[in-house]
């Protein structure tokens, strides 16, 4: 375990396989970095293809018990997860600051959506159900029923540690399916101390098992190919989730993707102002612009565009940048070297190609991952910040004429996760949602995430839902069982 600075408990730094804590078997550990500064926060077991075959056999031999658990005791796990992450909620937000970089406000709102997919799932598991049907020629019933997929491999990103797990765990547990867990390398902490929380709310031994490891592709790949594994599960780049698919289709997994996205956020000039500024502060500034649902370029419309852009810029460049854990502080770090250097790029190139940086727009020397809030305005429509997915403080701003010409730019991207429409005209803010192509649309909100709606992205944003009562049936399959009567 690793004492991190405002988290009481110990953080476990192991492999998790089959309910025991546990070294590498080849001994070797990784670095975790504190991002506002670069320095080494733990030291964490770096799993190997080994490790991650005997979490497998953990959850293969798992499997058949928790399969036949009674539904109303996995919803009680599930509930009890929920009751203990927000009763721990500040260690669990200390924890993410530290290891993500994301300031407190942010690492606070996220441990409570993540809570809150244990809660939802809770409920789901004593209502999977079925029906009794009778053959349009009669004599034949057919019973269908709902069966857990199996053993599933969950991967997932570091700019959500808790919530992107939460929400395939959750789902996992309620529907009686075991779990390998591979976290991102840059946020093992979180999904460790989570793992242990479950084990507190009962959940048997084997049935979440977690490989945190260094070498992602070799690990990753040796769980899929597994004959036992029967499901992956993955949020992240659209450039991975096309090689797990592909490592999929030689075992036939049931696959679901959360991939990139490129949102949209369209501002008509019927539109409240004041509440699109607040609408995108949220859609482009919750969790510093890292997230696949952040609002990616923004579309005005030319009456309001440049009364728009100073207020969205008077209010970024308001914000208070500094390490995520300090109190009052707005944005932090971005969560390494790489990111930051991939925003620096974008920016760059954004305006070499004719955009001007209202605010922000230059990287600060110094240690840490740290880049400023950036609005860009004057933006080509061919620019990096507009078709590449940003993840950090940077909004660019197009205008726009007819509702026409935008709805082809805000389409011409081969992502569709979620889009935001502000308008006071509820019908053209309908028909533009049902024109664009996403699996999300806003209007009026810039936040659409909710545990109880099916998120999803069409296009090259991936495929399947979580959350809603779609979740769930990610994790089941369907029988049938056909008899005379
Ligand atoms: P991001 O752009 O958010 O870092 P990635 O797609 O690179 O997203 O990473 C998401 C998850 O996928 C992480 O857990 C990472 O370790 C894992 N990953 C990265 N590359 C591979 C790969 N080639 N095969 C399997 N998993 C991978």
């Amino acid at each position: 375990t690793v004492t991190v600075p405002g988290v009481e408990s110990p953080v476990p730094t192991g492999l998790l396989v089959g309910g025991e804590w546990r070294a590498a078997s080849a001994g070797g550990t990784f670095d975790v970095l504190d991002p506002a500064d670069g320095s080494v926060l733990a030291q964490v077991a770096d799993g190997t293809t080994d490790d991650v075959t005997a979490a497998v056999d953990a959850a293969a031999a798992a499997l058949p018990g928790f399969a036949a658990t009674a539904p109303r005791k996995r919803s009680e796990m599930l509930r009890k997860a929920f009751e203990i992450l927000v009763e721990r909620g500040e260690e669990f937000a200390r924890l993410m600051s530290a290891e993500n970089g994301k300031a407190l406000p942010d690492a606070r709102a996220e441990l409570t959506y993540a809570a809150e997919f244990f809660r939802w799932f809770a409920e789901e598991a004593v209502r999977i159900d079925g029906d009794y049907r009778v053959a349009p020629a009669g004599g034949t019933r057919t019973v269908v029923t709902h069966q857990p997929v199996g053993v599933c491999l969950l991967v997932t990103p570091w700019n959500f540690p808790a919530a992107m797990l939460t929400r395939k765990l959750g789902p996992a547990i309620a529907a009686g399916c075991t779990s390998v867990v591979k976290p991102a390398e840059d946020t093992p902490l979180t999904a460790l101390l989570l793992a242990q929380v479950l084990a507190e709310a009962g959940v048997p031994d084997g049935v979440v098992n977690v490989v945190p490891t260094m070498n992602a592709e070799d690990v990753v790949a040796t769980a899929m190919a597994d004959p036992r594994t029967r499901k992956v599960s993955f949020t992240g780049s659209t450039e991975v989730g096309k090689i797990l698919l592909k490592q999929a289709a030689d075992q036939v997994l049931v696959s679901s993707m959360e991939l990139g996205g490129n949102a949209p956020f369209i501002v008509c000039e019927d539109a409240d102002l004041d509440a699109a500024v607040d609408g995108a502060m949220l859609a482009k500034m919750r969790n510093g612009g890292e997230a696949c649902t952040a609002a990616n370029r923004f579309y005005v419309q030319a009456g309001v565009a440049a009364e728009f852009a100073e207020k969205l810029a008077a209010r970024m460049g308001a914000m208070t940048v500094g390490r995520g854990t300090d109190e009052g502080v707005t944005l932090g770090p971005l969560v390494n070297e790489e990111t930051v250097a991939k925003v620096d790029r974008i920016v760059r190139s954004t305006v070499e190609s004719g955009a001007h940086a209202v605010t922000g727009g230059t990287r600060p020397e110094g240690a840490g991952f740290f880049y400023p809030p950036t609005v860009l305005v004057d933006v080509p429509a061919d620019a990096a910040a507009m078709t590449e997915e940003t993840f950090g403080p940077v909004a660019p701003i197009a205008t726009f004429d007819t509702d026409e010409q935008m709805l082809a730019l805000a389409n011409s991207t081969p992502f569709g996760l979620v889009a935001y429409v502000y308008t006071r005209d509820l019908a053209r803010g309908l028909r533009l949602a049902e024109a664009l192509e996403s699996g999300m649309v806003g209007i009026n909100r810039g936040v659409v995430s909710d545990p109880a709606a099916p998120f999803g992205g069409v296009k090259q944003s991936g495929l399947g839902r979580e959350g809603g009562h779609e979740g769930i049936g990610e994790y089941l399959t369907t029988k049938y069982v056909s008899f005379p009567l």
